[in-house]
């Protein structure tokens, strides 16, 4: 039931995605708030562009996107149902995913070795070929950066470790069965959280 937001840095990254998909028309109209009342372009959608105009002069960038665009897959994993969408799929190829971040140094921290994992476990299932996976990324920085990543096969094997591990608990939450631990600190936990006293000194901690 809980919605959350769309905040400006997903609507940049969903504008640079639509671009791709070639349904950026269709995602203008959606969100009229990429204009300003004067009708221009909002800065963070003119860096959009500009990241869009930069990665399509780039050959070895647009190689890796040229592949099948929002290409839906659904299979089975570990007794649960999957549904993945990839971004470019070159079959016999590649798969790879298109990454709009803030700069480089922060790809890690969002566990993209676990959505390759999946997607790579997923064409496999349903194709019988496994593939590498690969990051398109770009970064929202004053002059934008741009490269392709692989995500190394015993990373991707790591994470599907990881996946297999801890999946039942995620379906059996899903599922009703147990209760979700909250994390205290997500948008929504706060939307539901009371106050209580704490020491000021955690906050220099971590
Ligand atoms: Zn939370």
């Amino acid at each position: 039931e809980y919605k959350p937001e769309m905040t400006r840095a997903m609507l940049i990254g969903s504008f640079v995605d639509s671009y791709f998909e070639g349904t950026l028309d269709a995602f203008i109209k959606e969100h009229p708030e990429v204009f300003t009342r004067k009708q221009e372009l909002r800065s963070e959608f003119r860096k959009a562009n500009e990241i869009i105009r930069k990665v399509r002069s780039d050959d070895l960038f647009m190689r890796f996107m040229s592949g099948e665009k929002q290409r839906i897959m659904t299979f089975d994993l570990f007794g649960v149902p999957w549904k993945m969408k990839m971004d470019s799929y070159l079959p016999g190829i590649c798969i790879t995913d298109l990454k709009v971040v803030a700069n480089f140094r922060t790809l890690p921290y969002w566990r993209y070795d676990i959505q390759g994992a999946v997607y790579q476990k997923g064409v496999e299932i349903v194709t019988g070929e496994q593939l590498p996976f690969y990051l398109a990324a770009a970064t929202k920085e004053r002059t934008p950066d741009f490269d392709i990543f692989q995500i190394p096969q015993p990373t991707l094997d790591f994470a599907m470790n990881e996946v297999g591990a801890e999946v039942q608990r995620y379906a059996d939450v899903k599922a009703g069965m147990i209760e979700p631990e909250a994390c205290g600190c997500c948008d929504y936990c706060k939307s539901r959280k009371e106050a209580r006293i704490r020491n000021y000194n955690e906050l220099l901690e971590e």
